[in-house]
């Protein structure tokens, strides 16, 4: 009788096990949604397995991956932009050797020569240090054996001067970013060539931050915003009327907290007067002084401007202890001659000149691919000398 019981009981027990047993599995295969969770996780379980139709829409919205360009690599570049310089600078050497190669050397020829040259806007003092040279070079009847072109080139080169360090400072000491200030008045194509520069640097894989301090135009921040999300770069910024010496100070702060190797700043353009510039820039220098020391502070000249920009350079050099001189829209003007004058006018060489306003169209300056491009270019090679 008790076995019989014990028989039943176990019975009792295996069938409940089993039922169990069954209801389990059958939820086994089931997904069950977590809590919480979005659309896409409710999905029934079927579908899951299954891969999506390729033309159906994705189940969410993907933020779009911003393409970067590419800036064009330097040897490209510089092939390019040097031509570009050919054909806005060579009448110069054009029209100088068609005087210089006359059978006589006459004073009229002498005149026309130094004519040329001050309309190419070389200044007075270095066309009459030139002409002599010349004078004295090519015997006045013209029939010395010395060959005008070569003569020619090596005077000019000599007032170019190809000894200057053309170098920039981008890179700072001691683990801190090389900071470049950038200077000049509005228009002069100052915040396109701080653009311009990120993307030379990026295309040398620096790694670089922008400081859009010049806060007073609206339009100014937002170009930079857009120069620097084409190529990746991070842009600081500050709202509108803010001020400069913030933005400065603000980014190359991120520069340095983000080890960057340089931090290029743009500056407010605004001539109204000589005091006010000083204080503004003065304080702007301060700030990021605290922080990283500047490196390069670069003032941008609108090559078309001819005397109005060296009264400009000589205001900014009173303000500002300025180490290289950019020379902007030399595509649009044939007086490439204004590098000899600012530089002895600011007695700091030209770095850098702007060919146009395409994005890569800015190039170092290089003395020797200069004089070839006034003189035609077509002393070979060295015109395109990377
Ligand atoms: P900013 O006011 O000094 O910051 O001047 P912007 O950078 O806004 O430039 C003023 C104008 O000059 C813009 O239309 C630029 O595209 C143009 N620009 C700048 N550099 C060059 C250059 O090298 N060549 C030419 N042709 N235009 C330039």
């Amino acid at each position: 009788m008790g076995d019989l019981l014990y028989l039943i009981i176990g019975i009792a027990v295996l069938g409940v096990a089993l039922i169990v047993g069954l209801v389990t599995s059958g939820r086994r295969g089931r997904i069950e949604p977590p809590s919480g969770g979005t659309d896409v996780l409710t999905t029934p379980p079927a579908e899951t397995d299954v891969e999506a139709p390729v033309d159906e829409p994705p189940a969410v919205d993907l933020a779009p991956t911003p393409t970067l360009e590419r800036p064009e690599g330097t040897a490209s570049r510089l092939v390019r932009l040097r031509q570009r310089l050919a054909s806005s600078q060579g009448g110069l050497g054009r029209g100088l050797l068609a005087l210089l190669s006359r059978d006589r050397l006459d004073e009229d020829t002498w005149e026309s020569i130094e004519d040329t040259l001050i309309t190419a806007d070389i200044g007075v003092g270095p066309t009459q240090q030139l002409v002599e040279r010349l004078r004295t070079r090519l015997r006045v009847d013209g029939s010395g054996s010395a060959d005008p072109r070569a003569v020619l080139r090596e005077e000019l080169l000599a007032l170019v001067d190809p000894t200057m360090d053309r170098r920039l400072q981008v890179s700072g000491a001691d683990g801190s970013p090389g900071v470049v200030l950038v200077v000049g008045v509005n228009g002069s194509g100052k915040t396109t060539t701080v653009g311009k520069i990120a993307r030379i640097l990026v295309a040398e894989d620096r790694s670089v931050v922008l400081g859009a301090a010049d806060t007073f135009r609206a339009a100014a921040v937002d170009q930079l915003a857009t120069w620097g999300e084409r190529v990746g770069v991070e842009v600081v910024r500050g709202p509108e009327g803010t001020d400069p010496a913030s933005v400065a100070f603000e980014a190359v702060k991120e520069g340095v907290a983000t080890g960057v190797d340089t931090v290029i700043v743009d500056t407010a353009g605004r001539l109204q007067n000589k005091q006010g510039l000083m204080d503004e820039l003065g304080k702007v220098k301060r700030v990021i002084e605290k922080q990283a020391p500047v490196t390069e502070v670069l003032l941008v000249l609108d090559a078309t401007t001819g005397q109005n920009g060296l009264i400009q350079a000589r205001v900014f050099r009173e303000v500002v202890d300025v180490t290289g001189i950019v020379l902007t829209k030399l595509d649009g003007s044939a007086k490439g001659g204004i590098v000899v004058q600012v530089q002895r006018e600011l007695g700091v060489p030209v770095k850098l000149v702007g060919l146009g306003e395409g994005a890569d169209d800015l190039a170092p300056f290089d003395a020797g691919a200069f004089v070839d491009a006034l003189l035609g270019g077509s002393s070979g090679a060295t015109a395109v000398r990377p």
